[in-house]
């Protein structure tokens, strides 16, 4: 059975949980605080993520962020490289 990743909403724990499909959205108990009140994650990990999603889409944002992140630390003669990786799944690269 394929293995679901689930956010608690009621204290944001994450946790793995292998369930059958038809029970994928069903509602799970949270390890942590015993909630019923969980999300399943939109995860990489089984090849589930839509690939039409830019990689911010398909993280909420947290892609853009990591970007920033890496280029901060990162010499400014890679920034183009990073700019590319990111606009890999997005809108046409050279179009602005
Ligand atoms: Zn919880």
């Amino acid at each position: 059975m394929p293995i679901y990743e689930y956010t608690c909403k009621q204290c944001n724990h994450v946790h793995d949980a292998v369930r059958s499909v038809d029970n994928r959205d069903s509602p799970i108990e949270c390890p942590e605080c015993a909630s019923m009140d969980s999300i399943k994650n939109v995860t990489g990990a089984m090849g589930a993520v839509d690939t039409k999603l830019t990689p911010d889409k398909a993280t909420g944002g947290q892609y853009s962020q990591l970007m920033d992140k890496m280029k901060r630390g990162t010499p400014k003669a890679y920034h183009e490289s990073l700019d590319r990786s990111s606009n890999r799944n997005g809108s046409i690269w050279g179009n602005n």
